[in-house]
């Protein structure tokens, strides 16, 4: 039974006003099979793996049962995409409900993939399987380099062949997060529901999210300033990483601060602040270099939302809104600087560290370094490895840096297990996702995959059996492009 699987749902989410959601059942698909089970992160939800692998459990993975306790729905949101506010909402994901783990923790589980719903306008409703897999793939890699994400818990295949611009094999992702509260679902209240509805939503994430906010007076400023502070966090350390969202629309922001929605995303391999891969991103709005600015753009489409609750009088609320809103900048900043000291091994800070940072930047983009390789081989201080080593300008550069490290009072050693720490010697890399996909989706052979996420499952290791992740693509004619997940 689902009790025995592990399932322990309540449904907050489904206690607000009936304007945030709707009600769904999933719609059943032929012929359910498993391809991929998250068993470490089932155990910590509570799951036991044995009976989730089961038929039964299968069942529910594929949204065939609705488990015990379990109220399907699809959430109700809006969003600005590309800088254009329109209606959204789950058009192709059921929210089963939040499970309650053993260690008490709320997360939601949803389902992708899972049919139509009232919100799908012209789409299927349906998922195909290497964008999920690929979903599945990078979410785990995010988790494991450090960086908030919703998780993946499995995929399941549907047996059925989902329509794009040929037949493909449809398969269903179940993901979890802590929720998915969005800027979006603020922009849906704002526009289409009531000044108390407003409230609920935002009292509802506040005790989600913030607990301990619950009693303050001015509550949603807190929140406000949270939610700024998270962002900035969140994609300091995108950029750390070289990882390009892709699709940072409103409604892909959530209020935890958690990465969701892995469409179009990818990490970049040769340093170039204008890297787009998105094939839709036409005018390179969500290029690398421009994730911050995007997400001081989102969080003031937030603060508009929170205006009602602010203050009574309109200017105020303005005032205050807006003073919260400008101290994201060096909040990013300060994320962002202290995580780059970091990964050059720096311990104590110095007015000229950002100089030095932005220096290594632009040696790098001028010699087209692959970024994580080149910190890579600065940790492992095997310089020969990146296309700068020899040239004037970086050899200047790293006496500059030792100068540096030698300014602080921590040991060498100690600079170098910061360095360890904060470069991951492994991301994943474009060309080693695809052909795991490519193994996975056109030969039913997941063994390449599965190797993959077992690397990448541990990219601070410096083990010997990354070395073979660490290479490049070979140099291809054409640029890599994602496609949004379909
Ligand atoms: P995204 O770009 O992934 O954030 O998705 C934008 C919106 O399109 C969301 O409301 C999705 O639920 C919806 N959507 C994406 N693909 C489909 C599909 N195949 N069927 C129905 N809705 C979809
Ligand atoms: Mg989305
Ligand atoms: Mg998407």
């Amino acid at each position: 039974t689902h009790k025995e699987i592990g399932w322990n749902f309540d449904n907050s989410y489904a206690r607000l006003p009936e304007s945030f959601f709707k009600r769904i059942e999933p719609a059943p698909v032929h012929s359910p099979e498993l391809v991929i089970l998250n068993k470490s992160f089932a155990k910590s939800l509570g799951l036991n793996v044995k009976n989730l692998e089961s038929k039964a459990g299968i069942e529910v993975l594929a949204g065939n049962q609705v488990p015990e306790g379990a109220l399907p729905i699809a959430q109700a949101y809006a969003g600005h995409q590309f800088g254009h506010f329109t209606m959204l909402g789950d058009g192709r994901a059921v929210l089963l409900g939040e499970q309650i783990t053993p260690t008490e923790e709320r997360i939601d589980i949803q389902l992708k993939g899972s049919g139509r719903t009232p919100f799908s306008r012209g789409g299927d409703g349906r998922a195909t399987l290497g964008p999920m897999l690929r979903e599945y793939i990078i979410s785990e890699a995010m988790h494991a380099l450090g960086i908030p994400t919703n998780r993946s818990l499995s995929v399941v295949t549907t047996g059925e062949s989902v329509i794009r611009e040929t037949m493909l094999p449809g398969a269903i992702l179940t993901r979890a997060a802590a929720s998915h509260l969005r800027i979006g679902t603020f922009e849906y209240a704002a526009k289409w529901g009531s000044a108390e509805e407003i409230r609920i939503l935002a009292d509802y994430a506040i005790k989600r999210h913030f607990p301990d906010m619950e009693d303050n007076e001015d509550r949603y400023l807190s929140l406000f300033h949270e939610v700024v502070d998270r962002q900035s966090a969140l994609i300091a350390k995108w950029q750390l990483v070289g990882f390009i969202h892709g699709v940072m629309n409103t409604d892909n922001m959530t209020i935890s601060g958690e990465t969701i929605d892995y469409g179009p995303c990818a990490f970049m391999d040769e340093y170039d602040p204008a890297t787009v891969f998105s094939s839709i991103d036409m005018q390179g709005r969500y290029a690398y270099q421009n994730q911050p600015a995007i997400g001081q753009w989102n969080l003031a489409r937030f603060a508009e939302t929170l205006l009602p609750l602010l203050h009574e009088k309109q200017e105020h609320a303005v005032e205050l809104a807006q003073e919260a809103l400008s101290t994201y900048e060096h909040l990013y900043h300060s994320h962002w600087l202290a995580g780059m000291r970091g990964k050059l091994g720096i311990q104590n800070e110095e007015e000229e560290d950002k100089t030095l940072i932005e220096d290594l930047l632009r040696i790098m983009e001028k010699h087209h370094a692959d970024f994580t390789n080149t910190f890579r081989a600065l940790t492992l201080d095997k310089l020969e490895d990146t296309p700068m080593n020899g040239t004037v300008e970086f050899t200047h550069w790293y006496e500059q840096w030792q100068k540096r490290l030698s300014r602080q009072e921590k040991s060498k050693t100690s600079a170098c297990q910061l360095m360890k720490k904060s470069n991951p010697a492994i991301i994943p890399r474009n060309h080693r996702v695809e052909e795991a996909l490519e193994a996975a989706v056109k030969k039913g052979d997941y063994s390449v995959m599965e190797q993959l996420i077992d690397v990448l499952s541990n990219p601070y290791a410096y083990s010997p059996e990354q070395e073979e992740y660490t290479k490049l693509p070979e140099p291809s004619s054409r640029p890599y492009v994602t496609f949004c997940g379909t």
